[in-house]
């Protein structure tokens, strides 16, 4: 099996907050209440989907996909850290290496971030893990090489004539304090996943021909369960999370071939993204860079330059995806 499958009960916990999708009404109405992984040691052939009736269905979820998203999840969001980072660094005039002595120097020294924390209104705790977490991206060297190799194990799930290792991915650390990180924003997309194939059993969608609106009403309602019944950072990471699980549905069909049912992948981002926009800049900043992520992975002609301003970019990234044709 896929070493995601330790994180199964932090998602079951996730879901038992989320009281507005009535999991357990739907339950009584005949939603099966265990998932059908498929995939498993496999690559992935399908990331989700809902089977049966309106009396009687189950959710069927690619155990593949999962570990595909974890992937994904812990190399985008260090990706986008070491950029902010590396960004701040040149604004400033500074080395990153320099920018890293000091990080470590405060991280031994908490009383002078308290002060630094205390003279800009900051929360130190949050202020004094982001360092924390944010200093071992910055040996570079290391860096690279970890991301490589998890883009190789992430690429290796999509194709299917790459060699499976599991002992490869039995080797990744879900312990580190960025990977915990890492793990609360994946649980909460793959919760989004399965609120998204809730909703087609208790919307009656299983009873007809399936239409492109459903499956919009599926994310919405998906989102909305979400961002109701959860609040402060759990909702900044449900955010974060829903946002990388519909990119990881863009990385794996970059060049966003239709198939008549679901909406576009940047569509479905941006339907997302249009909701949450104002609540924090930070959900501008992630959109850009994986927009970014994507165009430089496959090498997508013309995309625009995203060095402006945030509103600028992110115009100038929404045009471009409205008019992008493979
Ligand atoms: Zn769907």
């Amino acid at each position: 099996m896929f070493p995601i499958h330790t994180l199964n009960s932090n998602i079951t916990n996730i879901l038992q907050k989320i009281l507005s999708a009535n999991i357990l009404g739907n339950i009584q109405n005949g939603l099966q209440p265990e998932i059908k992984f498929i995939d498993e040691c496999s690559h992935i052939s399908n990331v989700a989907e809902i089977k049966g009736n309106s009396h009687n269905a189950q959710v069927y979820l690619s155990s593949a996909y999962c570990q595909f998203l974890w992937l994904l999840d812990d190399i985008a969001l260090k990706l986008i850290d070491f950029s902010i980072i590396q960004d701040e660094c040149i604004k400033n005039n500074i080395e990153v290496v320099t920018y890293k002595k000091s990080t470590e120097y405060l991280i031994q020294n908490p009383e002078i971030l308290n002060v630094l924390a205390n003279r800009y209104g900051i929360d130190f705790n949050q202020y004094f893990e982001y360092l924390r977490r944010t200093v071992q991206l910055l040996e570079r060297d290391e860096f690279e090489r970890n991301i490589k190799k998890e883009w190789a194990l992430a690429e290796s799930l999509i194709n299917s004539s790459r060699t499976i290792c599991i002992n490869d991915f039995n080797e990744i650390d879900f312990n580190g304090l960025y990977e915990q990180l890492v793990n609360s924003v994946y649980c909460f997309g793959v919760s989004f996943i399965l609120l998204h194939e809730l909703t087609h059993f208790a919307m009656g969608h299983l009873e007809k021909e399936e239409e492109m609106q459903d499956e919009e009403n599926a994310d919405f309602s998906a989102f909305w369960n979400l961002y109701n019944d959860l609040k402060d950072r759990e909702l900044f990471s449900a955010n974060i999370g829903i946002l990388c699980a519909l990119f990881s549905l863009l990385m794996l069909n970059p060049n966003m071939e239709e198939d008549e049912i679901h909406p576009k992948e940047s569509d479905r981002i941006f339907y997302i993204f249009d909701q949450i926009s104002e609540d924090n800049p930070k959900y501008s900043v992630l959109i850009i860079k994986l927009f970014a992520m994507w165009a430089e992975k496959f090498n997508i002609q013309e995309f625009p330059d995203i060095n402006g301003y945030a509103s600028e970019s992110l115009k100038l990234i929404r045009d471009f995806m409205n008019n992008y044709k493979f």
